[in-house]
């Protein structure tokens, strides 16, 4: 069974699919994660990031590890370090390009194929898995969103500027909605939730009804 889940950035897809997929009893692909480590290792390796086919190099390349919570690259533990602003700041540039896309989907697909996976991205419903048992869309407005990933790195004892993580969360949106392959949309067959006002609980409430009553109507 696979859950897809995608929404942009602060719509509370992160934390709402791993705590699902406890919920479930079934493991948790994060593929921005994947994204995020190769970005890392791009700009480790100096690479240039219009560079399409060494990037995707790179990205078969990549010696990954993902253990549920935590991304491991070349054996070390970088769950943090690929969720700085550096990384945020430069990532939209990589994930365009159509070559990399195809060799990350083919990970990804590789991590949860036959296995009973929560994934969650931008391009989950409708691209890496589209023929998930459920999907679902997670929203909220703009300004919450930011507002959400403001907290998060402040929590992290980071230096940052409101206004700055706006711009740079506003920038990732349009790429994210815009690019040519794998773009950021709502699948028509996605269930959407809008989570400005609602508690974690609430979204995960809902989530875990809306799975039990199609399971129990099948
Ligand atoms: O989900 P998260 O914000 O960690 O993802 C980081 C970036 O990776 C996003 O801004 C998006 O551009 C990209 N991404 C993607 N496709 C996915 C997951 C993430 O392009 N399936």
């Amino acid at each position: 069974m696979i859950v897809a889940i995608d929404g942009p950035a602060g719509s509370g897809k992160t934390t709402i699919a791993k705590l699902l997929s406890k919920k479930l009893n079934i493991s948790y692909l994060d593929t921005g994660a994947t994204y995020r480590a190769l970005t890392l290792k791009a700009l480790e390796g100096g690479i240039d990031l219009k560079d399409a086919s060494l990037l995707a190099q790179l990205a078969a390349n990549l010696n990954l590890k993902l253990d549920g919570q935590k991304t491991y690259l070349d054996g070390k533990d970088v769950s943090e370090e690929i969720r700085t602003p550096l990384i945020d700041k430069n990532i939209s540039i990589i994930v365009a390009h159509p070559k990399v896309r195809s060799v990350m989907v083919s990970l990804q697909r590789a991590v949860a194929k036959g296995k009973d996976f929560v994934v969650e991205g931008r391009d989950i419903t409708t691209v890496v898995f589209p023929n998930a048992e459920f999907k679902f869309y997670l929203d909220a407005d703009s300004a919450i969103r930011a507002e959400r990933r403001f907290r998060e790195l402040e929590a992290k004892g980071m230096k940052i500027d409101f206004t700055e993580t706006e711009k740079d969360l506003r920038k990732r949106d349009d790429a994210d909605k815009k690019r040519e392959v794998g773009a950021l949309t709502l699948s028509s067959d996605a269930t959407y939730i809008d989570t400005t006002k609602m508690s974690i609980e609430e979204v995960i409430n809902t989530m875990v009804a809306y799975i039990e009553n199609r399971k129990n109507n099948k």
